[in-house]
């Protein structure tokens, strides 16, 4: 499972051994390869950091302002602070127009930070679109390999466009710009060797989604992409009750009864979820054992099936939550 982890290496074998045919004799390659590897050291420390970059058009009242798009049944989320544009997800391969129409609504050209939560269709089918029609300066995932097409051709995009890439790790952080970070939680090297392995032994590539929060002076938002219980276990044995706590909660897995697990809502102790699912979705997302567990919590919920794109905006103090349409706390069924 660890082999694509590194497929997506822009200073991939071929690099290296064009390398070694240039440098191969003498002082001056020497000294060629010491400036060759003080520049490699130089950008994976901006990508890990995440300075440089922008392009994008940043929210022009400053601060952070977080998009949940209304892309039917898939995740697609634009966050955009003083300096970069940041995507976590790109909507399912089935929902291309809408996602595009969605970007371009808001202006954007450039994606600072593309953030891949884990390699099923609903998060990962618009990446294809972000490569042909975007430009794309840095991608990051879970290293987790998949056989599908769609992923292999996401790999092969990352490579032929020479896109800095990076498999996140629990403990990694990311620098958005602006005063904002975000913290890795999950998944561990560990998870991503053992393939997202239940215990009965089949293979739930949810279990290893990227989870990070996002903090931005006193404000935080949990991201989750489609993790469950069995992650959010794991990120409470690891880190404890306090490294999750936030304001906001990403609604893991569109607001599916195997996640938001009452211990994990306890500890997070959100003010508001937000749910990301398409109108008369198939899984019956968001579902009605997850939304009362959100009521009996007092948490405040949006769902983009019925409020359309969600926008949070903060200072860093307070926020709002503001919705394309309708009202907070819907509770009808799908
Ligand atoms: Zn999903």
């Amino acid at each position: 499972m660890r082999r694509c982890a590194s497929v997506p290496d822009w200073f991939g074998s071929d690099a290296r051994r064009r390398r070694g045919m240039v440098f191969r004799n003498g002082v001056e390659g020497v000294v060629k390869r010491f400036f060759s590897l003080l520049v490699m050291l130089l950008f994976t420390v901006a990508l890990v950091s995440g300075c440089g970059s922008s392009g994008a058009k940043a929210p022009a009242e400053g601060g952070l302002t977080i998009k949940m798009l209304d892309v039917g049944q898939g995740d697609a989320i634009l966050i955009r602070t003083a300096a970069q544009t940041i995507l976590i997800d790109t909507s399912d391969s089935d929902e291309q127009v809408k996602f595009r129409a969605a970007l371009q609504k808001e202006g954007v050209t450039v994606i600072d930070k593309l953030i891949i939560t884990h390699p099923h269709r609903d998060h990962l089918g618009g990446a294809a679109l972000l490569f042909k029609e975007f430009t794309v300066k840095a991608v990051y995932d879970n290293g987790q390999a998949t056989t599908q097409k769609f992923y292999r051709d996401y790999l092969k995009q990352i490579k032929a466009k020479k896109i800095a890439y990076k498999a996140l790790r629990d403990g990694d952080v990311l620098d958005f710009g602006g005063g904002v970070s975000f913290q890795v939680l999950s998944p561990t090297e560990a998870m991503v060797e053992d393939g997202g392995q239940t215990k009965d032994g089949k293979i739930n590539l949810n279990l290893n989604s990227v989870v990070g929060r996002l903090v931005y002076n006193d404000f935080s938002m949990l991201f989750t992409g489609d993790a469950e219980l069995p992650t959010e276990q794991g990120i409470l044995q690891r880190h404890g009750k306090d490294a999750v706590k936030s304001l906001i909660l990403k609604s893991p897995h569109h607001g599916s009864k195997t996640s938001s697990s009452p211990a994990y809502l306890k500890a997070v102790q959100p003010k508001v979820a937000l749910i990301s699912c398409g109108t008369g979705n198939e899984y019956h997302h968001p579902h009605p054992s997850t939304r009362k567990r959100y009521e009996e919590d007092h948490i405040d919920f949006y769902r983009t099936d019925r409020n359309g794109t969600i926008t949070v905006h903060t200072d860093g103090h307070g926020y709002t939550v503001t919705p394309e349409r309708g009202v907070k706390n819907d509770d009808t069924e799908n």
